[in-house]
C-alpha cells in the first residue's frame, strides 16, 4: 500500500482538531499525556486503498518564532518535509487566517487550504468565490463545515490528488515592492555564492534574515561567521528600509502580505449583510460581565464537582462492590493462604482497585471540563480572570495553562509555551502543580465522604480546589517579587465564538483522558502496588509483643460476653495483629523512621508511606492506604476502605491529608517536564522543595491551630 504524510496546520480555533478527529477517528496515537493539542498528534486513515498519516501540529498564528508553538511546527514542516501541509482555515476569518498560509506558500512547500466554518461565513453572510480564489493564488482549496462532517470526504480524496501529484509550483508571488524585493535580492546572491546549502526557498531565507529571525540567523551562523558580508549588508538594508519608511521591518513585511491577501479576497470574496452584534457578543454582554464574571466561573466550577460527586457516586459503588465482591469470591474458592493469594487480593485488588473505582468520578469531572473547553467558555474564563490577575501583577494568558492543569499538570506546563516571555512562562510552570490535577481526585473522593457529612461534600471539595488556586496566585505573586521584577507584557486576548461542542469531539477528549487513567492504574500504579504490598507483607513475624492469639481464644471461651461483644472483641485484636505485622515489615519501617517528620501534620506511620508513594503519582496514596489496610485483614466481611479510615482518623487529619496532597511536591512526571520546559533542573528542584516547604507549613498550621478547637 501506498503510504503518505501530511501535517494539519491552521490557527487556534479553526477546526484543526475536530478536522483531523473526523480524517482519523480513533485510529489516532495521542501522546503520552492529556491535555489541548499542544503536542504532536498522531493519527491515520485508508482512503482509495492509500495510506495517509496525519499529524496534528500545534495552532499557530505565522511561521514567525514569537511562539514555541510556532517553532515547533516550523521545524516540523522544514526538517520532518511531510508529503502535504494541509492549512485549516477558519472561512468567517478569511484575511486573518490567510496569513499563516502566505507564509507556507513562501516556504515552496506542498500546501492544500481547506476553507472551514463555511457554515459561519455563510451567516455572516459571505460569499466566497472559493475556485477563482484557487486559481488566483494556485493552490487548490476544499470547503468544510467539520463538525458536521461535511466536505470531509472531498478533503480525502483531494488529499491523496495532492499527495501523488505532489507538484509545488505556485504561481504565488507576493510582491513585496521595488524596495523590499532589491534587498531580498541583494541576499539571495551573496546566499548563492556561499557554502549554505539551505534545504529551503532562498527566498524565504532572505525575508528571514531581513525580518531578524533567531532560528534562521543561528542555522546561517552555522555557515557564515557573524562578521561576512552576508550580515553587513542586511544590516545595511535593514537600516536604509527602516528609516525610509520609519517603521520596523517586519511589519513592512508583515503589511505586504496582508496587502495581497486583500487583493486577493477582494476580487473573490463578497459580502452581502453585514451582522452587527451575533449572539456570541450577547452571551459575552452576561459572561464575561465584569461584575458577574467572576462569580459566574466560580458557581460553574461548583457545579462541576457537584457533578462529579453526587452523579459519580452511584457507578463507583457499583465498582466498590465489583472489587468487594471478586475479592470475597476469591477468598471463598482459594483457601490456603499462599503469598500469592495476598499479592492478588491485598496488592493488586487493594491497590489497582482503589484507584479504578474513581474512574466515573473522573469521566464525568473530564466531561465537564470538556463541553466547557469546547463551547468556548474556557477562552472566557481565562478572559475574566485576566482582569483579576493583571490587578495582582500577573498576566491573563497564565490562566489558560493553569486551567489544563486542573486536568494534569504536565499538559498544563507544556502549554505555558504560549507564554511570550519566559519569565512568565518559568514563574506560571512553578505554581501550576498548585492547580489540583485530576490524580488528586482519588484522595479527595476517598477523605470526603469519609470525614464529612453529605451536604458539605461538594463544599469542600471547592473549597481545597480554591486553595489551591488561591496559593497559585499568591506564590506566582511573591516569587515574581522576589526572582523577577518584571513588567507584564501587554497582550490581547482572544474571544472565539461560542458553538455547540460536537459529540464526537467531547466524546474523544473524555476517552482520552479515561484511557490514561485507566493506563496509568494498569501499569505504574500496578507496578507501585505491587512494590507496596511487598514492603508492607515482608519481613513476616513471628514474634508479637503481645500473644494475640492467645486472647482471641480467651474472649471465644469466655461467658460474660455475647456473641456480638465477642466479634467486635476479636475483630479488634486481629487488627492490633494485623497491624503489628505491618509495622514490623518494611514499609512499617520507612513509615516510623518518617512519622517524626509527620507527626506534627497529624499524620502517622500510614499515612506518612503512602506520602511517600504518592510522588510516583498521586493516586498511589489512595493505593497505598488500600494496601496497607488489607495486607493482614481478618478473613471476615471486609470492611471498605472508606470505613476504615473513618474509624483510624479524625476530619481534621482527612483535612491535612488532602492539604498535603493539593500542595505538596508534583509526581514525578511533573517534575521531569518542569526539566524538560525550562531547560534547567534548578527550576524543578526549586518547585519541588518549594511546594514541599509550602505544604508542610501550611499543613502544620492548619492542625495545629484546628487542634485547639477540634
Ligand atoms: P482547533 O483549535 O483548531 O483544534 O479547533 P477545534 O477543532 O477544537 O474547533 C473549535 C470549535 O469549532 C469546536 O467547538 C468545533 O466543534 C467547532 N467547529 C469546527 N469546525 C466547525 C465548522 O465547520 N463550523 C462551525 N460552526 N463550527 C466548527
Ligand atoms: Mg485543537
Amino acid at each position: 500500500m501506498k503510504e503518505y504524510k501530511i501535517a494539519l496546520a491552521g490557527n487556534p480555533n479553526s477546526g484543526k482538531s475536530t478536522i483531523f478527529n473526523e480524517l482519523t477517528g480513533a485510529r489516532q496515537h495521542v501522546g503520552n499525556y492529556p491535555g489541548v493539542t499542544i503536542e504532536k498528534k498522531e493519527g491515520y486513515f485508508i482512503h482509495q486503498n492509500i495510506k495517509i498519516t496525519v499529524v496534528d501540529l500545534p495552532g499557530i498564528y505565522s511561521l514567525t518564532p514569537y511562539s514555541p508553538e510556532e517553532i515547533v511546527a516550523r521545524n516540523y514542516i522544514i526538517n520532518e518535509k511531510p508529503d502535504l501541509i494541509v492549512d485549516i482555515i477558519d472561512a468567517s476569518n478569511l484575511e486573518r487566517h490567510l496569513y499563516l498560509a502566505t507564509q507556507l506558500m513562501e516556504l515552496n512547500v506542498p500546501v492544500l487550504l481547506v476553507f472551514n466554518m463555511i457554515d459561519e461565513a455563510k451567516r455572516k453572510g459571505m460569499i466566497i468565490k472559493t475556485s477563482e480564489l484557487s486559481k488566483l493564488i494556485g493552490i487548490p482549496i476544499v470547503e468544510t463545515v467539520a463538525h458536521k462532517g461535511k466536505g470531509i470526504n472531498a478533503l480525502k480524496n483531494k488529499i491523496i490528488d495532492c499527495c501523488i501529484s505532489s507538484k509545488v509550483n505556485f504561481n504565488l508571488k507576493i510582491n513585496y515592492g521595488n524596495d523590499l524585493e532589491n534587498s531580498i535580492k541583494k541576499i539571495i546572491d551573496i546566499l548563492d555564492n556561499s557554502p549554505v546549502k539551505s534545504k529551503l526557498n532562498l527566498k524565504w531565507v532572505a525575508l528571514k534574515l531581513l525580518e531578524n529571525d533567531t532560528e534562521v540567523i543561528n542555522e546561517i551562523l552555522e555557515y557564515l561567521p557573524k562578521e561576512s558580508e552576508l550580515f553587513s549588508v542586511i544590516n545595511k538594508e535593514r537600516k536604509r528600509i527602516e528609516s525610509k519608511y520609519n517603521d520596523t521591518i517586519e511589519t513592512i513585511i508583515a503589511e505586504k502580505r496582508y496587502g495581497f491577501i486583500s487583493g486577493a479576497c477582494t476580487e473573490t470574496v463578497f459580502s452581502s449583510v453585514e451582522k452587527r452584534h451575533n449572539i456570541s457578543d450577547k452571551i459575552d454582554m452576561f459572561l464575561t460581565n465584569r461584575i458577574l464574571g467572576i462569580p459566574i466561573f466560580l458557581a460553574l466550577m461548583y457545579l462541576v464537582f457537584w457533578l462529579t460527586f453526587n452523579v459519580g457516586a452511584i457507578p463507583m459503588e457499583w465498582i466498590d462492590n465489583f472489587f468487594g465482591f471478586v475479592s470475597d469470591k476469591i477468598n471463598s474458592i482459594w483457601h490456603t493462604e499462599t503469598v500469592l493469594k495476598s499479592l492478588v487480593i491485598d496488592g493488586i485488588i487493594g491497590g489497582v482497585g482503589s484507584v479504578v473505582i474513581f474512574l466515573p468520578n473522573i469521566i464525568i469531572l473530564f466531561l465537564a471540563i470538556g463541553i466547557l473547553e469546547y463551547t468556548g467558555y474556557m477562552a472566557r474564563a481565562a478572559f475574566v480572570v485576566d482582569k483579576f490577575m493583571h490587578k495582582i501583577g500577573l498576566h491573563g494568558k497564565s490562566f489558560i495553562p493553569m486551567l489544563i492543569g486542573f486536568g494534569c499538570s504536565v499538559p498544563g506546563i507544556m502549554a505555558t509555551r504560549t507564554l511570550e516571555s519566559k519569565r512568565e512562562r518559568i514563574l506560571t510552570i512553578l505554581v501550576l502543580p498548585l492547580m489540583s490535577c485530576g490524580a488528586r481526585l482519588p484522595i479527595y473522593l476517598l477523605i470526603i465522604p469519609a470525614f464529612f457529612p453529605e451536604k458539605f461534600h461538594t463544599p469542600i471539595m471547592w473549597l481545597i480546589y480554591m486553595i489551591g488556586i488561591v496559593l497559585a496566585l499568591i506564590s506566582a505573586r511573591i516569587l515574581k517579587n522576589i526572582i523577577f521584577k518584571n513588567e507584564t507584557s501587554a497582550f490581547v486576548m482572544e474571544l472565539p465564538p461560542y458553538r455547540i461542542p460536537t459529540f464526537k469531539n467531547i466524546a474523544l477528549y473524555v476517552w482520552e483522558k479515561s484511557y490514561l487513567y485507566l493506563k496509568k492504574a494498569g501499569t505504574i500504579i500496578l507496578a507501585i502496588s505491587i512494590l507496596l504490598w511487598f514492603l508492607s507483607s515482608f519481613p513476616k513475624t513471628n514474634n508479637y509483643s503481645v500473644n494475640y492469639d492467645k486472647m482471641i481464644k480467651k474472649i471465644e471461651q469466655s461467658i460474660e460476653l455475647s456473641n456480638k461483644e465477642k466479634q467486635e472483641k476479636i475483630a479488634e485484636i486481629e487488627n492490633l495483629k494485623s497491624s503489628e505485622q505491618i509495622k514490623k515489615s518494611y514499609m512499617g519501617k520507612i513509615g516510623l523512621f518518617l512519622e517524626p517528620i509527620f507527626k506534627p501534620l497529624g499524620f502517622d506511620w500510614k499515612i506518612s508511606t503512602a506520602i511517600l508513594g504518592a510522588l510516583a503519582a498521586k493516586e498511589v496514596f489512595v493505593a497505598q492506604l488500600g494496601i496497607i489496610n488489607a495486607v493482614g485483614e481478618a478473613d471476615e466481611e471486609s470492611a471498605s476502605l472508606k470505613e476504615k479510615i473513618k474509624n483510624e482518623y479524625n476530619p481534621l487529619i482527612g483535612f491535612c491529608i488532602m492539604l498535603w496532597a493539593l500542595i505538596s511536591a508534583p509526581c514525578i512526571a511533573t517534575f521531569a517536564i518542569t526539566k524538560k520546559e525550562t531547560g534547567l533542573w534548578r527550576w524543578a528542584f526549586y518547585q519541588f522543595f518549594g511546594l514541599t516547604g509550602l505544604a508542610y507549613i501550611v499543613t502544620l498550621l492548619v492542625y495545629q491551630i484546628g487542634r485547639i478547637f477540634y
